[in-house]
Order: structure tokens, then sequence, then C-alpha cells
């Protein structure tokens, strides 16, 4: 018998490595299970060659647990080992790329979470003691037995395996009792091994045997050899992807919608399948599903960095040998190889959807609730994305039609170019809230968009900021002659001074809370338009929007309130009637302080003629004062003038009647306030 130290110099290497590598210990299965899948391909290409003269006999790689012994062994009939093989392969090669390895990531946990490269090595980090019993393939070279129980010591031994192929047969450590229980181990073959080329066998199939489950004499195969990715998508139907989407995520319920066959040789390696699954709200739930595989070797299912982030959004597999896995994630990121297979990915992907729409548009049509906030998210994260996404993205209208931009540009424009030569699109975020909105531009011949997603404040932007040409305003955002003004105002009959009376006589109405903010605004509109109206700037509602969905101004914009206008319509004979009344109500109580008003100005006016041309250090102390105090007996009077509008609107319910007929046509009127309109309504039918 043989004994001899392993290169690596730490003596205490094992129990840092165990601990190091804590969350990670279950790929040591997937590690051992690939090099017996390894090791029998390549006697597979022996035979093929004809340099292997014996049968190959059944090639099955078997897992199996010996509860009594805490063993857990791997078996193959691969090529199989001779003693220098061994003492090469593992002793030298497997033992000094684990220390090399442990040495490059010692300070970085996270690099190495999820990485190929440990080997035959990670056996370590659930045993106290490996054994490898081995013959090659070579018919003249003796069987031997390995064996090493953590320390860098060795020892090697010829041994009575008469069959060619290797078994590793671990000895858990006291720690590691987990991997005793058949379940523990099925689940990770399920997850890593699920597809790979060599047939894996685990314990027998059951069947139902008086009252209970018995084994039958048949290998309980885990793995299909033969995933659907690798098969030519020619000879595959639109079942076979949808079954193999439930092999991939036994628990999901719905079909997807699409699928994305992907087959590339050069200039790197890719294959697999991708699913559009249907995404109606919640992101975060739908991301990271897809699974990438090293040549059917399971690695991950967090693919960040390697396809861009819209693409997590996506479901199925990714099969490559091109993606350098033992790397760290921003790595990934600058590596050519996955900068063009996620370009590919990206090509690949707006290539369908285009493709669809153009020889199935109706198709397109019916399944675009579930795809939109997918295929936006990609026009908002990724200008490539974006340029072929724009000639199909769909916009639906309030009638349920749908339209690619380009269309919809054409069909509106002629009623919908403002004087500026600007195509105004009117959309409603909500049918029902904007109702009264939507009808009223519908009234004049105008259409309007439904834009109700979560990202469509952003995407509004993006498309205004790459259409210099359009602009899109909230059917509700003002009032129609405003949103697209085709001359100029006509001249309004109210005076400045006019409007600011009436502007305090609608103000001292409007509901007082720190959510709404109003100013009152006057318009020229129809007699047959509303008297009152109220409007939300586009700007303003829009940032608040986006504020909603995070993003650096998010606390401070959702933090103000709304600011909303009240638009006065001059033209309507209510408001006609109301304005004559307010002048004719108000004449007497506002007529001393006009006069007292008049005095009170003339006498600033003389008093700043005065000192207009002096410095400011030669004006007297006097002369300061005297100015103050008129400043303040201006604004007194102004604000007990005001009071006489105040008091007026107080005692005429119509104005509050207007306003809440107002709030209430956009559904803001509410609780108490809403029981109070109601209350008057009913005694005002009564009058
Ligand atoms: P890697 O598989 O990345 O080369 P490992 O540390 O897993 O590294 O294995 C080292 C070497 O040991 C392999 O390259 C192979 O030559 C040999 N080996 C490991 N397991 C087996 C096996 N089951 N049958 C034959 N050779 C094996």
């Amino acid at each position: 018998m043989a004994t001899g130290k392993i290169g690596i110099t730490s003596e205490n290497i094992f129990p840092v490595i165990k601990k190091f590598l804590y969350s990670e210990q279950e790929i040591f299965l997937r590690e051992l299970v690939s090099n017996a899948v390894d090791a029998t391909t390549k006697v597979k290409a022996l035979a093929r060659k004809g340099e292997l003269k014996e049968d190959l006999g059944d090639l099955t790689v078997r897992v199996s647990i010996d509860k009594e012994k805490k063993t857990i062994t791997v078996s193959d009939r691969g090529i199989g080992m001779s003693e220098e093989e061994v003492d090469k392969y593992i002793n030298q090669i497997a033992f000094s790329s684990a220390g090399e390895f442990l040495e490059k990531y010692k300070d970085s946990i996270d690099a190495i979470i999820g990485h190929f490269g440990l080997g035959f090595y990670s056996a370590f980090m659930v045993s106290e003691k490996v054994e490898i019993v081995t013959k090659s393939w070579q018919s003249d070279k003796k069987a031997v037995r390995w064996t090493c129980d953590g320390s860098p010591e060795y020892s090697m031994e010829d041994s009575d395996k008469t069959d060619r192929g290797t078994d590793i047969i671990l000895h858990l450590d006291a720690d590691s009792s987990e991997y005793l229980e058949d379940s523990r181990i099925e689940e990770l073959l399920k997850k890593y091994c699920l597809f790979l080329p060599v047939p894996i066998a685990f314990g027998k199939e059951k069947e139902w045997k008086e009252d209970k489950y018995v084994d039958t004499g048949k290998d309980k195969i885990i793995n299909d050899t033969e995933p659907l990715w690798l098969k030519k998508p020619v000879d595959v139907k639109d079942e076979d992807y949808k079954a193999f989407y439930k092999k991939l995520y036994p628990s999901s319920f719905e079909d997807p919608l699409f699928n994305i066959h992907l087959n590339v040789d050069y200039p790197f390696n890719l294959t697999g399948i991708l699913y559009f699954p249907k995404i109606r709200t919640n992101l975060e739930i739908q991301k990271n599903k897809i699974q990438l595989y090293c040549n059917q070797v399971f690695v991950t299912d967090s693919v960040e960095g390697i396809v861009p982030e819209f693409l997590t959004l996506l479901h199925g597999v990714l099969d490559s040998p091109d993606i350098p896995l033992n790397v760290s994630r921003s790595y990934l990121q600058s590596d050519s190889n996955v900068k063009k297979i996620s370009n590919h990915i990206t090509k690949k992907v707006a290539d369908k959807l285009s493709d669809i729409f153009k020889t199935n548009r109706e198709d397109l049509e019916k399944k675009w609730d579930d795809l939109k906030l997918f295929i936006q998210y990609g026009m908002l994260t990724n200008e490539k994305f974006y340029d072929s996404a724009k000639d199909f993205y769909l916009f639906k209208n309030t009638d349920g039609k749908s339209f690619t931009l380009e269309e919809y540009k054409n069909i509106i424009k002629d009623n919908q170019t403002d004087k500026n030569k600007t195509v105004i699109i009117l959309y409603a975020t909500n049918k029902e809230e904007q109702f009264s909105s939507i009808e009223a531009a519908k009234s004049k011949g105008y259409d309007v968009l439904v834009l109700d997603s979560a990202f469509d404040s952003h995407f509004i932007n993006q498309l205004e900021q790459k259409n210099s040409d359009l602009r899109f305003m909230r059917v509700d955002s003002d009032t129609l002659d405003k949103l697209i003004r085709k001359d100029d105002a006509p001249k309004s009959s109210l005076t400045d001074s006019q409007k600011t009376d009436i502007s305090a006589v609608f103000n001292s109405q409007t509901p007082k809370n720190t959510k709404m903010n109003f100013t009152v605004e006057f318009d020229t509109l129809s007699a047959d338009d509303m008297p009152v109206i109220i409007t939300q700037s586009e700007f303003m509602r829009r940032m608040k929007d986006m504020g909603k969905m995070g993003g650096p101004e998010s606390s401070f914009y959702t933090n103000l309130p709304d600011n909303l206008n009240l638009v006065v319509n001059e033209n309507h004979p209510l408001i006609k009637e109301l304005v004559d009344d307010t002048f004719k109500k108000t004449a007497d109580g506002t007529s001393s302080f006009d006069s007292e008003l008049k005095t009170l100005k003339a006498d600033l006016e003389s008093l700043e003629k005065l000192t207009k041309d002096k410095k400011p250090e030669e004006i007297s102390t006097e002369e300061k004062n005297k100015k103050e105090e008129l400043q303040k007996k201006i604004s007194d009077t102004e604000n007990n003038r005001k009071k006489v509008f105040e008091d007026y609107a107080a005692s005429n319910i119509k104005v509050k009647q207007l306003i809440d007929i107002a709030l209430l046509a956009n559904n803001m009127l509410k609780g108490e306030d809403l029981a109070k309109f109601v209350k008057r309504s009913v005694d005002f039918v009564g009058k």
C-alpha cells in the first residue's frame, strides 16, 4: 500500500473550505455525477473509435445511499482510472486546483456561489473520508482503491474491482446526515442532473401492492437524457414545448404565451428554449426562472448579468459551454461572449414578437395584456429592444381597438394636431374614473387611448423623447380646447380684477385638506361645456405617478399635495349669472373698501415718488415707517374686501354645489363631503 501527501500547503484547509462553502455544499453531488457522466461519455467515444474492444454494457450512472454505513456512492461504467491517473488527476490536479481555487476566492464568498470548478474536491465538504475504487478501461491496468480522510494524507492500494468504471464512496461526516435521506438526494439529482446525457439511476420504481408502495425491480431513472432544447426546432411540436414547460415548472398552472427555440453554434455555442410567461402584475415573482445549463448540467437559476435585466422575466432554459461560470458576476457583464449571447437573445426575442405581429397579429393582440409589461420593461431598459419593438408595440384605445404608434398617428393627426404642429395623443388611465372627460373628448371627434400599466408614465416620457412631434396628455389634464389648442383662445369678458374677486368666491369653497391644492382659473369654453371643470397638470401628475414607481425623485413628488385646477367656464350661463349676482350683492360691502384702497394706494404712490431717487441711506426712518404702515393698511383692507366675497360665497350654496359637481365628475368627492353634497342637493331640489 502506498501513502503520500497531497500537494496543498495548509493542513487545515478542509474545515476552512467546509465552512466557506456552507451554502453551496450540495453541489458536491452535481460535481460527482457530472464527473461520472463525463467518464461515460468518454468511454462511448472510445468505443465509437474502435479503441475499446469490450462490450460497453449498461452505462447507467448509479447513486445509492447506505444508511447503516453512512455512505453515498456514485458509480459509473466510464473510462475509470489507472493508478497513475489517480495520482495525476486526483492527487496532483484535483487537489492543487482546489487549493488554488480557495486561495483565489477566499475574500469573496459571493464569487464562489453557484460556481463550477471545485470538482471532485467538493466531496470533502460533506465527508470525513472519501474512497475511490476504480478500474481503467485499459485491460492491462490494475484496479485501485484510493482513500483520504480529509487531511492532506492519502493512501492507495490494489483493489479487487473487476469491471470497468469508478465508484466514489463518501463517508458522510456527522454534520451532513441530511444527505442520507432519499428525498434530499432525489431533490438534488432533480435539481442538478435532470437533463444529463447519461441515465442516472437512484433507487427503484415503486408500485402499489397490498396497501403499500413496494420497490419494483426497475431502476428509477431521474433524468431526461435528450432534453427538448437539443432537438431540431422543426421536429418539435407545440404540445412538446408545453409539456416541457410543465416539466421545468411543475407547480405552474398556466401555459406560456409563446416560446423561442435557440440554436446557435457560431460564434458561440448556445441552445435553449425561452418561454414568455403571462405577466399581469408583480414583476418580482416572475424573475429568475430561467435555468442555466452548461452541457446539460444545471448551474444556476439566477441569470442576471448574463441576459439583460428585462429578459430575466422570461422562463425556460439556456445551455451554453461558452458562459464562463467560475467568475464573479461583474466580470460576466464585461465578458465579450456573454455580451454576444445577451445581444443574440435580445434580438431573437424581438424577432419572434415581430414575426408574430406580421404573421398573426390577431394572436398578438389577444395576448397583448399579458405581454405588455414585459415589452414595456424591455423598451425602457434596452435601447436595441426599443428600436425593434416600437414597430409592433400596440396601443389600445377606449373602444378596445389596437394600433401601432405609426398607425395611430396617421389616424388622429388630422383632428388632433395643435397649432404648433404637435400631434396630441389623449389618454385615460382609468376608463371609469375619467369617463366624463373621455366622453367630452369623443364628442369633439377625438380618440382616447387607455394607458393603465404601472410603466406607462415612464413609457410615454420615453416616447416623447424619441418623437419630438408628439405629446401625450391625459384627457382630464386640462380643458380640451387647451389640450389641443388649434387657434388663439377667445378673449375673456372679465377684467383681471374681476377675475381676482371671482377667484376668491370659488377658492373659499374648495375642499380644505392637505392632499389637494386648488388654483382657480378661467376659460372661455362653450356654453354647452360644464360650468366648472377640475384638471390636473400633466407634468405634475406624471411626476407623481413615476414617483410611485420609485426612483430618485420619488418621495419628493409623492409627498406633494395634488395641485388641481378649478377651471371656471366664463361662457356657461350659470357662471354668467353667478358673476352678475356676485358683483350686485357685494357692491355695497365693497364700496367703502374700494374708496379707502384708492386713497391708500395714492398715498403710497406719492411717497414712493418722493423716495424713488434717494439712496437707501438717505431715506429717513419716518419715511420708512410710513411706507410700511401704508403697505400693511392696504393688505388689511384688501383682506377685508376679499372677505366680502367669501361671505357672499358662503351665503350662496350654488358656489359649493358647482364645485362639488366638478369634483364628483372626477370621482374626487368622497366621504363626508359627498354626504353633505347629497344632503344639500336634496334641500336644493325641495326649494
Ligand atoms: P474536472 O472534472 O473539472 O476536471 P475534478 O476535480 O472533478 O475536475 O476531476 C479531476 C479529474 O479526475 C477529472 O478530469 C478526471 O480525469 C478524473 N475523474 C474524476 N472523476 C472521475 C470518474 N468518475 N471517472 C474517471 N475519471 C474521473
